[in-house]
């Protein structure tokens, strides 16, 4: 190991190949859920450093784990407990190589923050459109990886539609230059396509060229109140008669979802003086004016109003306040987070479906695991909810009488923080109900955080023989030593 550690500082630096306290950061997810151990963590500064790093753990058989900005959902970028990988950090690969306005397409380094990204292609009038609420951590690298949703996939796609080329080391330690600007391009297999949520698995993207659009003109947030699911999705149908292309956000979150932000951030408050089951944010990005924005989104919320589908609406009259209304759906996961362990689901079904799915799932979630809080939010437009389960609040009058005396039964089974054991042994229970609800639903059970290590086990009991089968044949074809991030997806 003192050998290995002496190479990779040969390499990279001595202050770049980190171990002890230095490294605990990388060694643990966004969500706490997964710790690991490691060698250390090596943080090279361009791709030829990247490829000499693959090729010496290749030809000592070190197991390499690619971390970004940390921020996936699924445990993918965390090493496991054998201590045996080297995480390999992206982050000092954080320069923008160039923009081509008239191509519109920008190239960057992997370890980019997502938000440099966006800046960068603003300053030359550009959007890149791939927004998420880790974007000031996330790093582009990451989010290929992931191929990351987000919430403009509605208009623009997901990570892998905003892709053009990419830069990638192979786990073999060789430079693949994929890094074309080009929209048509059919040569062979698209291997680009192949590293593109992969999560680390096939190799290690150092940069990529992406699309840029015009930037908008003036952007329109509304929140819609509503009383049920079926109404947001009735209401899904009419903004985008009523607005085309214009409309690039619909987001769906819960009454529980507001309460459990309001609790948490207190500067984050509902807009309407009664509460309502279900709110709708939506976006209008206008490429005429901002009067036109407004005036396509109060005459889409007065017929929404009209009809009984939105219960009451507010319209941002200012950049502030569509910050505002906007910050109520990005702090939902910080907020759940802060409430205490969950378990997620990041599913999506045909929109057609959404409406059935949530109101079955609840109801078999609440008969076979009463007392449970169901935290539902997600990118209604594009069919994908995170569908999230926190535990009953203990010790309030919600709590299920059941749920307690089963909690008290085990209290002796456990010797520290009994009721998040006992909530967090129901994981694969609870994981396997609303899967095979998604299943029954024709949809996914990962729409946009990918497999990790925490959903390894789900994906071989809903995918195929034949998937299964050639996503192996292509694992083993790229990475035959199996050093490219090990026990992550398969
Ligand atoms: C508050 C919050 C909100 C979020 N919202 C969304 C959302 O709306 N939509 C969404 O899709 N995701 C969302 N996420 C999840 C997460 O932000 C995305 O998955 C993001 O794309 C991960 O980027 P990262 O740089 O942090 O990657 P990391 O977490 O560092 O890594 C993620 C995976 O990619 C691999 N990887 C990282 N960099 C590279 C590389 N250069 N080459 C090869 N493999 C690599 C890692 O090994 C790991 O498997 C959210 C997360 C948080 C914390």
């Amino acid at each position: 190991v003192a050998d290995l550690l002496d190479q990779l500082r040969g390499l990279v630096g001595a202050a770049h190949v980190l171990t002890g306290a230095d490294a605990a950061p990388f060694l643990t997810d966004w969500r706490k859920r997964f710790t690991g151990k490691a060698h250390a963590v090596v943080r090279p500064a361009s791709a030829q450093q990247v490829a000499d790093v693959v090729k010496l753990c290749a030809h000592t058989s070190t197991p390499i784990v690619p971390q970004g900005g940390n921020t996936g959902l699924v445990g993918g970028a965390t090493p496991d407990a054998s201590g045996n990988a080297i995480v390999l950090s992206l982050a000092r690969m954080n320069k923008i190589r160039g923009i081509d306005a008239a191509n519109n397409t920008l190239i960057a380094e992997a370890g980019c923050v997502l938000q440099t990204v966006q800046e960068a292609a603003a300053a030359q009038g550009r959007l890149f459109p791939l927004s998420l609420a880790a974007e000031g951590s996330a790093t582009i690298g990451g989010n290929l990886s992931t191929n990351a949703g987000g919430t403009q996939v509605l208009r623009y796609g997901n990570a892998r539609e905003l892709c053009l080329g990419l830069e990638v080391v192979t786990p073999r330690g060789e430079l693949w230059d994929g890094l074309t600007g080009l929209r048509k391009n059919n040569t062979g297999y698209d291997l680009r396509d192949l590293f593109i949520g992969a999560e680390g698995t096939l190799g290690i993207i150092t940069a990529a060229c992406v699309k840029l659009f015009p930037l908008p003109r003036a952007q329109v947030t509304a929140l819609a109140a509503l009383n049920n699911v079926e109404d947001a999705v009735t209401l899904l149908g009419l903004a985008q008669a009523h607005c085309g292309p214009t409309l690039t956000g619909f987001e769906l979150f819960s009454e529980a979802c507001l309460k459990l932000v309001e609790k948490h951030f207190s500067d984050h408050r509902s807009p309407f003086g009664a509460r309502h089951p279900q709110y709708v944010l939506l976006e209008l990005s206008d490429h005429e004016s901002e009067a036109h924005a407004q005036q396509l989104l109060e005459s889409t919320m007065q017929t929404a109003l009209e009809r009984g589908l939105a219960q009451d609406a507010v319209i941002a009259q200012s950049q502030a306040q569509s910050r505002a209304l906007w910050e109520l759906r990005e702090h939902i996961s910080e907020a759940q987070a802060l409430e205490g362990k969950n378990i997620k689901h990041d599913i999506s079904v045909p929109i057609s479906r959404i409406a059935a799915f949530v109101q079955e799932t609840d109801a078999l979630l609440q008969q076979h695991f009463a007392g449970m809080r169901m935290v539902t939010f997600g990118h209604l437009g594009d069919g994908n909810l995170h569908y999230n389960v926190s535990p009953p609040e203990y010790g309030s009058r919600n709590i299920d009488a059941a749920f307690e005396v089963k909690m008290a039964e085990k209290a002796h089974e456990y010797c520290a923080d009994t009721s998040e054991t006992l909530f967090l042994s129901q994981q694969s229970a609870i994981y396997q109900c609303v899967h095979d609800q998604v299943r029954k639903h024709a949809g996914s059970i990962s729409a946009e955080h990918g497999i990790g290590q925490l959903k390894r086990e789900e994906l071989l009991r809903y995918k195929s023989e034949v998937e299964l089968r050639l996503m192996r044949v292509i694992k083993l074809a790229l990475d035959p030593l199996n050093i490219m991030n090990p026990g992550k997806v398969l």
